[in-house]
């Protein structure tokens, strides 16, 4: 079995452009390898997302999905999608702010700005399309995964430099909520 670690914020391949995925790939046992790898590794680590990269592959592949938020409970699922290749736009110009965290960046966190409804396509393994129309959370982390393709870490994004700090210290000031809920 091949093992995977996820590289850590310092890495310089975290910053490189990952290349698409050949046409040819879909539907070989390389492309549902790599998906298999992505969600096995994502589980483990109890992430919202994980992008190729992070796994120091260098491929515009990401794996995303949450059953059911650990603290946000009323929080609609995200469906666990693969998406190779890639591409978003925002649906409109509205702008929230939310705090990030990544499994390449430890316990650090921060306010990103992100746009709040964007419209995804990507494809599975099997090359078949997929296609959405999401907001909030489900946006967030497209966005979030997307920009790792590109070489971009969240924190670059972070606007308000005071939002930023470690999980605990967060939820000891009550900028986060605790995992418990009430
Ligand atoms: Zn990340």
């Amino acid at each position: 079995m091949d093992s995977y670690t996820v590289i850590q914020l310092g890495n310089p391949l975290l910053r490189m452009v990952s290349e698409p995925i050949s046409e040819d790939l879909f539907g070989s046992e390389k492309l549902k390898k790599m998906e298999s790898i992505l969600f096995k590794i994502l589980e483990e680590k109890q992430g919202l997302g994980l992008a190729a990269p992070q796994i120091a592959i260098n491929k515009r592949a990401i794996v995303f999905g949450m059953k059911q938020h650990p603290i946000y409970t009323d929080l609609a699922p995200i469906p666990f999608t693969v998406l190779f290749n890639p591409s978003f736009e925002p649906l409109s110009d509205v702008i929230e702010e939310g705090y990030e965290g990544c499994l390449s960046v430890g316990q650090l966190r921060g306010k990103v700005p992100r746009y709040k409804t964007i419209g995804y396509r990507g494809y599975d393994a099997n090359g078949n399309l997929i296609e959405r129309e999401v907001s909030d959370l489900h946006a967030r982390v497209v966005q979030h995964e997307f920009d790792h393709l590109d070489g971009v870490i969240f924190l670059d994004k972070v606007t308000d430099h005071s939002s930023l700090g470690f999980h605990e210290e967060l939820i000891r000031s009550g900028a986060l909520p605790s995992k418990k809920a009430d």
